[in-house]
């Protein structure tokens, strides 16, 4: 594979709204810095099914997504330091970036200023070609945004890491998770339930804020102490002032000056859930108790590593549903209807 440019299967949306089907794309030949992965384990995250539906509107057509992808190094450049052939690797969301910016140079790559962080799949790689994702046998990616997995972490449950963990770990660690904190993460979805585990396994008080009661057992055996419906308006009488942090990792746009009212003085809603739709918001919300309101995007590549080495020291794994290629929109559609026990991994052997 290393001179010329190379073809292998993968799982496309031909058009937005078109189911995904098998076909073939080219990856690049492996360059000086770049390592060949044969990929093992894809997982599906809300942002595949929001980006091959179109929803966030600008895709490339036709899109191979996934950006949660574990595998072997199957072959290295002659510049590669970081792998060997034969290494346990994952690759997140981002392939590449200007590396130059003040963000690039403080291992915030993925708030590159330099034109941006470049994704996956669904985006222009330098070479002006699209990216294509890891919902196929193989990817070539530069040595510097490519992870190591640790030998404790299986690579099924920890490909699900390389989104939905590094975009819980990055807000909790930032707003300080720990002993003595109190936090409710909203959605109990794919991120929502790694934001459980990391959570408690940093030692903070976990609340979940699920639409119903129907995962609370689940709920309360992934580390969450408490468990509420949002569904009942009583939710929001018990809990008002309740918190530090509220992590919501919902897919949807939430009444967010009623969950700004769970807050404690001071303390802060953070959004990683990527809705299609704006929302709207009373600013006396975060006037009274001075409360902050932020985002979080992914994490750079030194705290996904970080992450990763976290998740395996405390064995923390991604409860997941192994699927064949031809699950792909069966299990898109129980996505899209909250029926996922917590991430649907698709077996790559099966593209
Ligand atoms: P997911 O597995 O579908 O989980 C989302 C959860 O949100 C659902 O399980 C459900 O939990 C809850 N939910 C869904 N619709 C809702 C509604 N209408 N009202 C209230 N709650 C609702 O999705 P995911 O893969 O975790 O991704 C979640 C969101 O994060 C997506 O929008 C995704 O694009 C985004 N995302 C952002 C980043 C980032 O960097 N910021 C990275 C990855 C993903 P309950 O059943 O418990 O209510
Ligand atoms: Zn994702
Ligand atoms: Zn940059």
């Amino acid at each position: 594979m290393t001179e010329q440019i190379t073809t292998v299967s993968a799982y496309a949306a031909p058009a937005p709204d078109a189911p995904l089907e098998r076909t073939t794309i080219p990856r690049r030949a492996v360059g000086e810095f770049d390592v060949l992965i044969d990929i093992k384990y894809a997982g599906i995250c809300h942002s595949d099914i929001h980006q091959a539906r179109d929803g966030w509107g600008e895709g490339i057509f036709p899109m191979v997504p996934g950006h949660e992808i574990a595998g072997i190094v199957a072959e290295v450049g002659p510049g590669v330091t970081k792998f060997s052939v034969g290494d346990r690797v994952g690759v997140g969301c981002m392939v590449d970036s200007c590396r130059r910016c003040e963000n690039c140079a403080a291992g915030l790559e993925q708030y590159c200023t330099g034109g941006g962080n470049v994704g996956t799949y669904n985006a222009l790689d330098k070479n002006g070609e699209p990216t294509y994702g890891g919902y196929s046998t193989h990817i070539v990616v530069d040595e510097a945004f490519t992870l190591r997995i640790p030998d404790g972490l299986a690579l099924d449950v920890a490909a699900p890491l390389l989104c939905a963990g590094i975009t819980v770990y990055s807000p909790l660690a930032h707003w300080k998770a720990g002993p003595g904190t109190k936090v409710a993460v909203v959605g109990l979805g794919g991120l929502g339930h790694m934001a459980v585990k990391i959570a408690h396994a940093m030692g903070a008080e976990v609340t979940v804020l699920s639409q119903s009661l129907r995962k609370k057992d689940d709920g309360l055996r992934l580390g969450a102490e408490h468990y509420y419906a949002t569904s009942d308006d009583a939710t929001f009488e018990a809990l008002a002032g309740r918190f530090d942090l509220i992590l919501s990792t919902v897919s949807a746009p939430l009444p967010l000056d009623k969950y700004l009212g769970l807050l404690r003085t001071d303390g802060a809603f953070v959004n990683v859930g990527a809705p299609e739709e704006p929302v709207s918001l009373s600013l006396f919300s975060v006037i009274a108790g001075r409360k902050t309101l932020a985002g979080s995007g992914i994490g750079g590549i030194r705290e996904t590593q970080e992450m990763l080495d976290f998740c395996a020291e405390h064995g923390l794994g991604s409860e997941i549903e192994l699927i064949r290629a031809d699950q792909i929109n069966e299990a898109y559609e129980r996505v899209l209807a909250s029926d996922v026990r917590y991430r649907f991994v698709i077996d790559a052997a099966t593209i």
